[in-house]
């Protein structure tokens, strides 16, 4: 655990030194997986300048994200949707997004399995 504390670390520094590195020259250079790099930024450990060539797949949409799971659009309508649950929704969602919606949970109850 402390050994991945300290390359999580390195690669840190590695991004801030090489804000233009891909995630293979990451991993090639700092000796680290990319599965392991990208559960950082999953974590939002990692984030990275708009400049720098590493994004992930959004896990709703699949849109190119910088850092977290998703994508603004999608924090959006999550916030919505669990906006509802807590009793503070805004009724700005059309029946175009109340269908995306309802297939995006279809899907999300997908993933959770
Ligand atoms: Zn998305």
């Amino acid at each position: 655990m402390k050994k991945l504390e300290e390359k999580f670390q390195e690669v840190k520094q590695y991004i801030e030194d090489n804000p233009r590195s891909d995630m293979r020259d990451i991993s090639e250079n700092c000796d680290v997986s990319t599965r392991q790099i990208e559960q950082w930024i999953r974590e939002e450990r990692l984030s990275f300048s708009d400049d720098s060539p590493i994004g992930i797949a959004c896990e709703v949409c699949g849109a190119t994200i910088k850092t977290g799971r998703y994508c603004e659009r999608c924090k959006y309508d999550m916030a919505n949707r669990l906006g509802s649950m807590y009793g503070s929704a805004t009724s700005a969602v059309g029946n175009v997004d109340k269908e995306r919606a309802r297939r995006e949970k279809a899907r999300m109850r997908f993933l959770d399995k």
